[in-house]
């Protein structure tokens, strides 16, 4: 399943990203561009503009209905049933991108000292050459998905105090 999400939805459209979903996201589209590159590449409208899902290009879309990352991202999951297990962190949060390994040595001169020495495993984007390391803030990102996870498991029962409204 891929995604192209409207100028409203970029924290959304990053996070879909952290879960290995391939998601265009650009704010300068328009929507007539946004039409015609969902339908190019067969990709699922993500909006929270309730004109654009009347109009009849607009398939297939979700209306997304809520102003906060954690109400959207668990609105995104439910309704389509996104399977998150196994492809996190795959992709290159800036240009959507798959990461591709790189041998250890190769980045010695591109990433800090400290980071070298204490990291084993590292990736990089083919597009825009960024490095990818799991480093701290991964831990804090995995630990944020877990309660979104976990919302969806409890969820029906309408729990929302474990969730914390800020997680851009
Ligand atoms: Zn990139």
């Amino acid at each position: 399943m891929r995604f192209i999400a409207d100028v409203m939805l970029g924290k959304l459209a990053k996070w879909l990203r952290i879960f290995g979903y391939d998601t265009v996201y650009n704010p300068y589209l328009t929507d007539g561009e946004i039409l015609r590159i969902a339908k190019a590449e067969q990709r699922l409208i993500l909006t929270r503009d309730t004109r654009l899902v009347l109009c009849r290009y607009a398939k297939p879309n979700l209306l997304v209905e809520h102003d906060l990352l954690p109400d959207q991202l668990r609105q995104v999951i439910r309704e389509l049933d996104l399977q998150l297990k196994g492809k996190l962190f795959s992709r290159c949060l800036i240009c959507n991108c798959l990461l591709q390994p790189i041998n250890k040595e190769l980045v010695r001169a591109s990433v800090p000292a400290y980071v070298f020495a204490t990291q084993s495993l590292f990736s990089r984007c083919p597009y825009c050459q960024r490095i990818f390391w799991p480093a701290t803030h991964i831990d804090k990102m995995q630990a944020q998905i877990r309660e979104i996870l976990n919302y969806k498991e409890i969820g029906e029962r309408g729990d929302r105090g474990r969730v914390h409204p800020d997680y851009s």
